[in-house]
């Protein structure tokens, strides 16, 4: 049995109750959550906007650490006792995708259970009063245990903050995977950045490893601005009309542009700033059904606008390098943290994460 917040019905707190959770199968890993943040996907869940969770009851939460408490049959990468950044992708390493590189688009049949909130074989270890529950995205770490596929677990230090890597797992590495994996941003670039929260202030750090030498960031929350000075924004923009405020700042506009507001106008705003040539990923997720107002000239002048999957993530080769970056002082991880909460406030936490008022709320477990 372990303690667990379970959503019952969209909409509704979630509820604070014991769920049994079965031992691990062949492939898979249970682990002792540590810590857990709450993410902007986890509020699109509970409301029952998440293309990824099904039918509750559900237990969400990707964003976690934690130590593996135990493994099972054919485990052979960790064992009890290893701490553990738990990734949002845990690739095959055989389909189609992961053999050409692209290990971020698995589309091996783990991956695609996972993310309908199954385990590889289609089952779900969890149920609550003896109806099964579904893991967000096969994690589900708002819970004392998850039981995850072995693919997902990424070993780290022992000593490592475990509260502090817990936030790698999605908000980092989408943000700092975004600009290296996804955008590719050269050292000398103009980068502008719309939208200053957890992932926002991330691809300003993305930004700043990159060597760009220009980051422009841009909310309508002046507080956030001041957050986005903190992690190496050289210009903050109360955001309005962003075109002419950018070519103010870059005359003709930015080299590299990142949305992550997940609104489909500012969005074509946002990449009407970039210059000819300039490339504009879309991080954060619009709803389904708006269309991108986007003039199809703008892409003749050799613009790119693209997409991104988490940051485009090799979780084993990404997570340990974020570790490292941490551990040298170069990625700034506890200003990224607003709160520390214990699971029993999770409600709190949730109403926090939805009004702006926070970075990130973590959930830590003692
Ligand atoms: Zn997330
Ligand atoms: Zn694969």
């Amino acid at each position: 049995m372990a303690r667990a917040a379970v959503v019952r019905e969209f909409g509704a707190p979630m509820e604070l109750t014991e769920i049994r959770v079965q031992p691990p199968r062949s492939g898979e890993v249970l682990v002792r959550i540590a810590a857990s943040g709450v993410c902007g996907s986890d509020l699109k869940a509970l409301d029952g906007h998440s293309p990824v969770a099904g039918q509750p009851p559900l237990v969400l939460g990707h964003e976690s650490a934690g130590v593996v408490a135990e493994v099972g049959p054919g485990v052979t990468s960790v064992r009890p006792g290893d701490h553990v950044v738990i990734a949002m992708n845990g690739p095959c390493g055989r389909c189609r995708n992961c053999s050409r590189g692209r290990v971020h688009l698995c589309s091996g049949r783990a991956r695609l259970n996972a993310i309908t909130g199954l385990m590889g074989d289609g089952t779900t270890r969890l149920s609550v009063d003896g109806v099964p529950a579904r893991p967000m995205i096969g994690i589900g770490s708002f819970a004392e245990y998850a039981v995850v596929g072995e693919a997902a677990c990424v070993k780290v230090r022992a000593e490592a903050p475990l509260d502090l890597l817990a936030l790698t797992a999605c908000a980092v590495v989408t943000g700092v995977g975004a600009v290296l994996n996804t955008a590719r941003v050269e050292m000398g670039s103009s980068v502008l950045v719309v939208g200053c929260g957890g992932v926002g202030l991330n691809v300003i750090q993305g930004a700043v490893l990159a060597g760009a030498t220009t980051i422009i960031a841009a909310d309508v929350v002046p507080a956030k601005l001041a957050l986005a000075e903190e992690f190496g924004a050289t210009h903050t923009l109360l955001a309005d009309d962003l075109p002419a405020q950018v070519g103010e700042i870059v005359r003709g506009g930015t080299d590299y542009a990142f949305d992550v507001t997940g609104n489909v106008d500012v969005l074509a705003r946002t990449f009407a700033a970039t210059q000819p040539g300039g490339t504009t990923v879309m991080v954060g997720s619009p709803p389904a059904g708006r269309p991108l107002p986007v003039p199809p000239q703008a892409l003749f002048a050799s613009r790119r606008l693209m997409g991104t999957q988490g940051g485009d993530a090799v979780p084993r080769r990404d997570l340990p390098l974020l570790a490292d970056l941490h551990r040298r002082g170069r990625l700034n991880l506890e200003g990224l943290v607003s709160e520390r909460v214990p699971l029993d406030k999770i409600n709190d936490a949730i109403a926090h994460v939805r009004s702006g008022a926070v970075a990130r709320s973590v959930i830590v477990f003692d």
